[in-house]
């Protein structure tokens, strides 16, 4: 299995000679040569299969430069219920990913149902594939004799789950620039008390997550000091980031049906289209999908294109702040993979469509011969606004006693919009309300409940290093502090 660009001029690649890296030189997104199919045997066999075990079959199709043996330690060290289930208590505590019906699958009607990504170490979807991402690097690192450090910057939830995932790690460092007093308590509390000798917090003082931003780009920037400092990141455009999460469409699709020729919607909060990039590839591979549904916020860049074919990344100005924060992106770095495959895997055509984007302008498909494509595709979307997810809390509360956070709440609004009466549809559950204390007030009048592994976090001891918002004090203490 080789790895190609979206654009058209890098050379193939194995997998470990992409997982360290972010964009190809070329400026495009990795992706394998031919997706993998799915045997109606495998299929059968895949169904009853524990987490850790399904992760191993699914990625052995994307990842044969790693000796099978080995992949499959490092998916059955990774997917453990001492990680993964940290919020559930009584039934279904011990599983990985469990679903939990809304409304059951009743007289051929199809049911509406959570799928749970979100009981991992940082209460949020991005533990799924960050945890894996974690034990890859290390054990690829340690194969190569190599170390790297991970800069990076964070308004929450990705420095947070980057954090847990390389904690402890060999060969790996993270430097992790937050703005100074701007996250939540939790948030806070979440990623200053790691003790981790390789974890290095930084709050950048008096800022906003664009300057701690700025500052990453600064220092990036900076090729030799990137090369001398082995400097990496963990963005969300990280090919084996989606591989991974290819495992839980499947997962999800054996718990919401009982044989496999029936289908199954999923509706998905998406920002940078990386979560719902993998349940195309899941499709691609044979997964019976009927439809998958992309719910957007506010920032609607992705609700624009699969209703107009216009795709027109905003501005920093026109990018607003919302109550799904997570979700508060200007453009969708992922979407590039799935235009690709609509655009007939034709590189020419995506170089000539981002040609556009990258200049900070747009590209229209409608009444091309990719906007009649995306019937195939069966992708529909739509978006939540605050007063949506305010009025969706509440009753997902009232009518079914169970608690969501901001973002699912815009996955179970837009999934309510489009639900097909006679498949199952399944809304994936991106985080849990405890991380966003303030709207659940506001829609519910009490705290969201803190699930009790975590209780007593805020009171453990932090470790952090406050910093002027200066780039050259960041290189001099990475300088410091870098491993050998
Ligand atoms: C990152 C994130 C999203 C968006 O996922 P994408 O892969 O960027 O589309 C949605 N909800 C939560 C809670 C997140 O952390």
């Amino acid at each position: 299995m080789r790895y190609i660009s979206t654009r058209g001029l890098a050379p193939a690649l194995p997998f470990c000679d992409i997982l360290l890296g972010g964009l190809a030189p070329d400026g495009g997104l990795y992706l394998p040569e031919t997706y993998p199919r799915v045997t109606r045997a495998e299929m059968e066999e895949w169904r009853t299969l524990p987490y850790g075990e399904l992760a191993f079959r699914i990625l052995s199709k994307f990842i044969d430069d790693i000796p099978a043996e080995d992949l499959h330690a490092i998916c059955l060290k990774t997917y453990t219920p001492e990680v993964y289930c940290n919020v559930r208590e009584g039934e279904n505590a011990q599983e990985i990913v469990p679903l939990r019906w809304l409304e059951p699958n009743q007289n051929g009607r199809g049911g509406l149902a959570l799928l749970e990504l979100s009981n991992g170490p940082t209460l949020a979807f991005k533990d799924m594939a960050m945890q894996l991402l974690g034990n890859l690097f290390e054990y690829v690192l340690a194969k190569r004799g190599e170390t790297l450090n991970i800069l990076g910057a964070t308004s929450g939830d990705t420095g947070s789950a980057a954090e847990y995932a390389m904690r402890g790690k060999k060969g790996v460092r993270v430097f992790m620039l937050s703005p100074e007093g701007k996250m939540s308590a939790f948030q806070r509390a979440q990623m200053y008390s790691l003790q981790d000798a390789n974890i290095f917090n930084i709050a950048i003082r008096g800022g906003m997550f664009d300057e701690a931003q700025d500052i990453v780009k600064a220092v990036s920037n900076d090729a030799e000091f990137k090369a001398k400092y082995k400097i990496g990141a963990v963005n969300s455009i990280n090919w084996a980031r989606v591989a991974a999460q290819v495992v839980y469409y499947f997962k999800g699709y054996f718990a919401a049906t009982e044989r496999n020729d029936q289908r199954v919607a999923f509706a998905v909060p998406s920002g940078n289209f990386g979560n719902i990039c993998a349940g195309h590839i899941a499709r691609q591979m044979g997964l019976p999908i009927g439809k998958l549904i992309l719910a957007t916020n506010e920032n609607d860049v992705l609700d624009e294109f699969f209703r107009t074919g216009v795709y027109r990344p905003r501005r920093l100005d026109e990018t607003v702040v919302t109550s799904s924060p997570s979700m508060d992106i200007s453009k969708a770095s992922n979407f590039e993979r799935f235009v690709f495959d609509l655009v007939g895997r034709d590189p020419a055509m995506v170089r000539e469509l981002w040609a556009e984007v990258d200049k900070g302008g747009s590209f229209d498909l409608k009444g091309t011969e990719p906007w009649y494509a995306l019937a195939d595709y069966r992708m529909v979307s739509g978006s939540s606004r605050h007063p949506d997810r305010l009025a969706t809390i509440r009753d997902a509360w009232k009518r079914y006693n169970v608690l969501i956070d901001t973002h699912t709440a815009d996955g179970l609004k837009v999934a309510r919009d489009h639900r097909a009466v006679e498949i199952p549809t399944v809304v994936l559950e991106t985080a849990q309300a405890a991380k966003f204390a303030d709207t659940i007030r506001e829609a519910l009048n009490r705290d969201p409940d803190i699930p009790a592994k975590l209780a007593g976090l805020e009171l453990l001891p932090q470790r952090v290093q406050s910093m002027d918002p200066d780039a050259a004090a960041v290189k001099a203490y990475i300088a410091a502090n870098a491993g050998a």
